[in-house]
């Protein structure tokens, strides 16, 4: 199955911040552990969307779009990747 966007949302068990990925609209770092959850056409279970690569686990969905906790605007996952040395 493919679905348009994960959700995220903040969540309290931050564990280590990671500078190779920020939301392209707002620059915000999520942190290993963060948890987004499989909505809103998806099954509802929380995963961490950068663990898995935009793959819930929980129903096998796979998201192309990943919205910011932050500032709730839906990017690429993939722009979402910082490659150091990378443009
Ligand atoms: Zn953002
Ligand atoms: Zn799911």
């Amino acid at each position: 199955m493919t679905f348009n966007r994960v959700v995220g949302f903040a969540f309290a068990d931050a564990a280590g911040a990671r500078p190779d990925i920020a939301c392209p609209n707002c620059g915000f770092q999520p942190w290993h552990g963060q948890q987004w959850v499989c909505a809103p056409d998806g099954c509802g279970g929380h995963f961490d969307t950068f663990e898995t690569r935009a793959h819930c686990p929980h129903c096998e969905a796979q998201f192309a779009w990943t919205a910011c906790p932050a500032c709730h605007v839906a990017s690429a996952h993939r722009a979402w990747y910082r490659t150091v040395g990378a443009n």
